[in-house]
């Protein structure tokens, strides 16, 4: 095949059907389940302000290294959407819903991220977010609201991991004694962790380098450092999962990649994926991030899952395959008249899912497009019967019977055999 002049650019794709329709299905189940749950859906603007996710922390590679920015035309510093989460704070600052605000989502994300299978730079995302409570039972509904949907899709190796980050107040003094540990033990770290460490000790605990293993396996763990709030915290989110048969396991160096999270912190891997991007979802608490974006000291929590990993994961399960989207009738006509316009057009006013060849093709021609197709029946349209008023309904599937039906009769048969 010629090349066409041009191609997606790195890190996106087309999606065409089935796999376009396995999104909306996912999107559709995502949102069956946040309704069930109270959430009401937002739709924020693509692109923002830059200082919207800027104010996420200059610290992650989200922010620092992966930020589509730009300047507008009216000269405004613009980025596309790295993320769902703090777009949903910036409106939540500028409308003021009513609290405990509940909400889902779903879209795209843009991230300069490194393309391979897996991770692109323009990905979906499923997520929920709940503003305006400290209560630990909206993490456990949270993540319990994930987990039934990773449930239903029928993905049966998802395993959901759950740590604590605590309170910010516990911070430095945590991230100290991370620094020190991690100073101490600077040479055996890779460079970009040695790097990494002096502005951002915590990151140093997500790294996926193997040489930084056993300097990591070493480290502090936050779970020592909890005040008394966020230890009673954790631990009702813990008798919560429990008690709603949600199973977990604790991993105490979670950290994920923005650095906004407080309290409970999450992520759901499936080992189904390549050992690169087990990760099909994550989330957590973010108490402080929507007064750091100049709203009211309002505590936050939720989750975001990808699309893409999650349908991955799917494949690998061999669950939530393709739906049958082909068509229930085919229409088959070789005269000069209209008789297939009218045909398709009044089945699809019916409800009945119908396509047709254009372009005067042959009788076989047609035919072979009509098995071709997955319809269950061809109605067929030629000279005789354009004369005697009426169509051939032949069906598909199994031995291929064929009758001849009155025309104004034809919706009625085609029901009988559908
Ligand atoms: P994050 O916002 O980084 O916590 O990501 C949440 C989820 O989104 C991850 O667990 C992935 O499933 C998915 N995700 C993040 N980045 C990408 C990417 N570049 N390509 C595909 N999926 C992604």
């Amino acid at each position: 095949m010629a090349r066409a002049d041009f191609q997606t650019l790195p890190g996106t794709r087309d999606l065409l059907e089935p796999e376009s329709g396995r999104v909306r299905r996912l999107v559709a189940r995502f949102a069956t389940e946040a309704e069930l749950a109270g959430f009401g859906q937002i739709v924020p603007p693509m692109f923002e302000d830059v200082g919207v996710f800027t104010r996420l922390g200059e610290a992650s590679d989200v922010v620092s290294k992966e930020l589509y920015s730009f300047e507008d035309k009216g000269g405004r510093a613009i980025a596309l959407r790295p993320e769902f989460t703090a777009s949903v704070c910036r409106a939540f600052a500028e409308q003021r819903p009513v609290v405990p605000w509940k909400t889902w989502y779903s879209g795209p994300n843009f991230r300069y991220d490194k393309p391979q299978k897996g991770r692109y730079r323009q990905f979906d995302q499923v997520g929920a977010e709940v503003i305006g409570s400290q209560d630990p039972d909206v993490d456990v509904e949270l993540i319990s609201l994930a987990w039934r949907f990773y449930q239903r899709l029928g993905l049966p190796d998802v395993v959901l991991l759950l740590n604590s980050l605590g309170d910010f107040a516990q911070r430095p003094a945590y991230l100290a004694a991370l620094r020190t540990h991690f100073e101490a033990n600077a040479a055996d770290l890779s460079e970009q962790s040695q790097a990494t460490m002096a502005v951002n000790p915590l990151r140093v605990l997500d790294s996926k380098r193997r040489q930084d293993g056993p300097v990591v396996a070493e480290a502090p763990l936050m779970l020592d450092y909890l005040s008394d709030d966020a230890a009673a915290a954790f631990d009702r989110v813990q008798r919560g999962l429990k008690a709603v048969g949600v199973p977990y396991e604790l991993a105490p160096r979670l950290v994920r990649g923005l650095d906004y999270y407080t309290r409970t912190t999450f992520e759901f891997v499936s080992s189904g994926l390549d050992a690169a991007q087990t990760a099909v979802g994550g989330g957590g608490r973010y108490d402080g991030l929507i007064e750091a974006l100049g709203g009211p000291p309002e505590p936050g929590v939720g989750f975001a899952l990808g699309v893409d990993r999650t349908l991955l994961a799917c494949d690998a399960a061999g669950v939530f395959g393709p739906a049958d989207t082909s068509v229930d009738v085919w229409v088959v006509a070789t005269t000069e008249g209209t008789e297939a316009l009218e045909l398709v057009e009044e089945l699809r006013a019916a409800g009945i899912r119908a396509d047709r060849s254009y372009d005067g093709r042959s009788m076989k021609a047609q035919m072979k497009a009509s098995n071709r197709s997955g319809a269950a029946i061809a109605l067929i349209v030629g000279e005789d019967e354009a004369a005697a008023g009426t169509v051939s309904v032949r069906t598909l599937r199994g031995e291929g019977r064929q009758t001849p039906v009155e025309r104004r009769q034809v919706i009625e048969k085609v029901r009988s055999l559908l």
